[in-house]
């Protein structure tokens, strides 16, 4: 994919373009955003227009060198990514890196490292990365790209040239997740939503399971703000054995009560969760008649449970209980006759 053809990153293509132009290129970036906006794609693009054979300010697309690096065969664009089965990119991989690029371009103009993800290399690898930033080679280029910008040291940030990548808009994503086989417009806009902006992510709320998992969150939602605690618990059921499916009920739970919370404090809703209108209003609007005070506290308190089920290895069925305990009897809101925990 050529420069050109990167969609919904217009401030950091015109970016790279325009440096291109005038040669002053960095030597160091580091490409920053949510996974799945394009971040890799934009690096290789970047790859095939300093190597591309029309040396003009576009890669062909067409020519040898594009092609091997399509393929990820140019001897002169790599990779150093996590090694398989380990959870961080050690100090040797760096080292290697920094071999790699202390020589000539073999058959290019530039060489380019992509580093991917950045933020899971080692603090030693990090370390050893920071003296090839502060040595910069000539025809050679860094990219580091990163979902998590604040998790790179300060100094290998100070040392590179940032730029951000936005989160892709569902009109862009919708098309995109259409063509990628046989979906309906709304799982796909339904899908555009939970994805925030990713791709990637999107994509994986492409199943149907994605209808029932709002169905149990709405359900859930509906009966704890309405102290009809048995259906809630039903709900749980379904996912307290399954420590991915809780995590995917409880995301599922911020986005709705996200989507009830803009509604309380906007009736003509948000342009995000317009899709999510069109489905679920009519049970939306009976969650947001909770006060977006108790909808912002039941957010930030299943993003806390999320976070010590994925993190801290908690009790799946014992975190999602406790959410609903929270929720239920927040701020003198104890419904009458509710019953969570002796139902
Ligand atoms: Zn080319």
């Amino acid at each position: 994919m050529t420069l050109s053809e990167i969609i919904g990153q217009n401030a950091v293509v015109d970016t790279l373009r325009r440096t291109i132009a005038r040669g002053t290129l960095h030597h160091a970036y580091i490409f920053s955003g949510l996974p799945g906006v394009g971040k890799r794609t934009t690096a290789l693009a970047l790859a095939q227009t300093l190597n591309c054979e029309s040396n003009g300010r576009d890669a062909c697309d067409l020519c040898s060198s594009c092609r091997k690096i399509q393929h990820e065969t140019h001897p002169d664009v790599f990779t150093v990514g996590l090694p398989e089965g380990k959870k961080r990119i050690p100090i040797d991989d760096i080292r290697d890196l920094e071999r790699r690029v202390a020589t000539r371009p073999h058959e290019g103009r530039t060489k380019i490292a992509i580093i991917d993800p950045a933020d899971l290399m080692t603090e030693p690898a990090a370390n050893a990365l920071l003296k090839t930033l502060e040595e910069p080679r000539p025809a050679t280029l860094l990219v580091l790209l990163t979902a998590r910008l604040d998790a790179l040291l300060p100094t290998v940030r100070s040392r590179c040239q940032i730029l951000r990548f936005r989160p892709l808009l569902p009109d862009i994503i919708v098309p995109m997740l259409r063509r990628s086989g046989e979906v309906s417009d709304e799982l796909a806009s339904l899908a555009a939503v939970f994805g925030g902006g990713s791709l990637d992510k999107a994509t994986l709320f492409l199943g149907e399971q994605t209808r029932t998992r709002i169905d149990s969150a709405l359900a859930l939602l509906t009966c704890a703000f309405e102290a009809t605690p048995l259906r809630g618990l039903a709900v749980v059921e379904t996912a307290r054995r399954d420590r991915d499916e809780a995590l995917a009920l409880i995301e599922s739970l911020i986005i709705m009560s996200s989507a009830a919370l803009l509604l309380s404090v906007d009736p003509d809703g948000s342009h995000a969760i317009r899709p999510l209108l069109e489905a679920y209003r009519t049970p939306l609007s009976r969650i947001a008649a909770a006060g977006p005070e108790r909808l912002a506290a039941f957010i930030a308190a299943a993003e806390s449970t999320a976070a010590a089920i994925s993190r801290n290895n908690a009790n799946p069925q014992l975190a999602l209980e406790g959410l609903l305990v929270t929720l239920r009897g927040r701020d003198g809101h104890r419904p009458v006759g509710s019953g969570f925990a002796h139902p």
